[in-house]
């Protein structure tokens, strides 16, 4: 049994009348905030856009309260620099701008620069989103990529999703493909 699950999930549940007590807005999704927040001090929400940032404290909620699962957020909006330079490495890293694009776009591509993107952990987390994340608007894009979701609302409540493609690389523009 994970410790730092069961932590979480304790701390949640204490924080939860304390929330509700006050009056706050929502606040099982408050209450698994704060605490998922203690579990991943380290996750950085405030690049995301506000419809993805919603979107994934509802959808983290349920997963805690009725799943007992904890997800966090290893990387979620990047600025166009910070999106650049993680690219370069790539490109160092593999040897060439193809190889690197199997993992990494260039920052006009990438839906990270657009606060749209939110790579996950742990695979426990990423498994419970791939099943439940539709409902809020979250996909698996990539089948390379266990961890990357990306936020598209439009599908909502529709039964089609966002293509899951290979990879990265598949992302480019028809016309841009050779
Ligand atoms: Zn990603």
């Amino acid at each position: 049994m994970d410790v730092y699950r069961l932590a979480t999930i304790g701390l949640a549940a204490f924080r939860l009348p304390l929330d509700a007590l006050a009056g706050r807005w929502r606040p099982s999704e408050r209450a698994s905030e704060w605490a998922l927040g203690l579990r991943f001090p380290h996750e950085d929400l405030s690049g995301l856009d506000l419809g993805a940032r919603v979107a994934f404290a509802a959808a983290r909620s349920e997963a805690l309260w009725r799943h007992g699962i904890v997800i966090g957020l290893t990387s979620g909006g990047r600025s166009f620099a910070e999106q650049q330079r993680l690219f370069d490495e790539a490109v160092s890293q593999y040897g060439s701008e193809s190889a690197a694009r199997q993992w990494v776009l260039p920052p006009a591509e990438s839906l990270h620069t657009q606060g749209r993107a939110l790579d996950i952990r742990p695979r426990e987390g990423a498994r419970w989103l791939e099943t439940h994340g539709h409902r809020y608007g979250l996909y698996r894009t990539y089948a390379n990529e266990w961890w990357h979701f990306e936020h598209w609302p439009e599908y909502i409540g529709t039964s089609s999703r966002p293509p899951l493609r290979a990879d990265p690389r598949e992302s480019r523009p028809a016309s841009h493909r050779m």
